[in-house]
């Protein structure tokens, strides 16, 4: 069997068709009509006004943050449980992150040290929320909490497109949102990300910044720093198709995500990351934790054993207050999130992924514990 992958592209016969006609219509760089009609159909299907197509979700997260001002001297909420592109932004414009921890609902930035953070820094000009592995943050609380300290929200939904909070789509409750098209995303365009709001003249101010910040004369005339963060209409094609499958890959994520549940439900000291709603994430990865005390097998044995029948998976994210380059950064909490990163794994969930691979997978899962048992 080859190996499994944890969150492989999953490319269709359609993909290389909607992409041979962009090449086709030789609409090859760099905009064009299928870069039109993605960020169309990606704002249509987030109930945004406005949508600007770009090279990946951290060159959205940084023109989000410039065009909101952020500026050294200032201060940027994230939370410390996400993957590191959610908080080097901030670092870009000469910024500072101030961490939050995760609370044990969602694993998402937890709303009381949020408004902690806010009432003790007078320097908190922008806060990112995460939609961790497809699943929504308490938003009714962060949305409150920053209207009540008159803050900007940014939602980082780089993992979460498709999923729903409350019957409200993941990236349409912040002033700005993004998605990322990354590889291992629940649906790629090679690399890409999109900025969404619905404020046109911010949407129009982030695709000038994005395309070199050129003055609308034929000559080439600026007065701004501008960045070459625009997505080709090339990728665009392959987003388009992508996107028109992404209700298929939600079914069928969630129901990998059932199928282990439902598999490994008994084996001790496992437990699946908590649902809120389980009509709301877009299940892009199933993630879980193992306690060392009752499990007998540890969350590290449990990787050595899928690494060795050649199935990748991984640690949770790594909390950013503990990474060296944030060794010095403040965080409100993190004992959390340090506990997630050490008992925590993401299993294979791609929607590629055959049933006898899942299999596999469970079977692999289920000696492991059998082995530990007879130590
Ligand atoms: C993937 C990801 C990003 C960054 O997106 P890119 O398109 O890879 O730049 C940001 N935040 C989170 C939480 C992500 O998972």
């Amino acid at each position: 069997m080859p190996r499994i992958y944890l969150s492989p592209p999953d490319i269709s016969p359609n993909d290389h068709a909607s992409v041979d006609a962009v090449l086709t219509s030789n609409w090859v760089a760099p905009v064009g009509p299928a870069l039109d009609a993605f960020e169309t159909a990606v704002a249509k299907r987030v109930n945004r006004t406005h949508a600007v197509a770009l090279n990946s979700g951290t060159a959205a997260l940084h023109l989000a943050l410039q065009i909101l001002g952020i500026s050294a001297g200032d201060a940027v909420v994230c939370p410390t449980l996400t993957f590191a592109a959610s908080a080097n932004p901030i670092c870009y414009l000469g910024a500072e992150p101030v961490f939050v921890d995760s609370e044990a609902h969602t694993w998402n930035m937890d709303p009381d040290l949020l408004e902690e953070a806010l009432q003790c820094r007078q320097d908190i000009k922008a806060v990112i929320v995460v939609h961790l592995y497809g699943q929504c943050a308490e938003m009714h609380r962060i949305l409150e909490i920053c209207s009540r300290f008159e803050v900007p929200l940014i939602e980082d939904a780089a993992e979460a497109l498709g999923a729903h909070y409350r019957g409200r789509p993941a990236g349409s409750m912040g002033a700005f949102s993004f998605f990322s098209f990354n590889g291992n995303k629940i649906i790629t365009t090679s690399g890409g990300g999109m900025l969404l709001a619905d404020d046109n003249a911010a949407i129009q101010h982030a695709r000038y910044l994005a395309t070199q910040a050129r003055e609308p004369v034929a000559h080439y005339e600026h007065k701004s720093i501008g960045f070459n963060y625009r997505m080709s209409n090339v990728l665009a094609g392959l987003g388009n198709s992508q996107l028109a499958d992404l209700d298929r890959r939600i079914q069928t994520r969630r129901a990998h995500f059932n199928a282990y549940q439902q598999a490994l439900a008994s084996l001790p000291g496992l437990e699946f990351m908590p649902i809120v709603e389980p009509e709301a994430p877009n299940y892009w990865l199933t993630c879980l934790t193992i306690d060392p005390e009752t499990s007998g097998c540890s969350r590290d044995q449990l990787l050595s054993a899928l690494s060795a029948a050649d199935i990748e998976a991984r640690p949770l994210w790594k909390p950013l207050h503990q990474q060296p380059i944030f060794k010095d950064t403040t965080c409100y909490g993190g004992a959390f999130a340090t506990r997630l990163f050490e008992r925590g794994l993401c299993l294979p969930s791609g929607s590629s992924m055959s049933l006898s691979e899942r299999q596999f997978i469970i079977d692999t899962i289920h000696s492991a514990w059998a082995k530990s048992a007879h130590k």
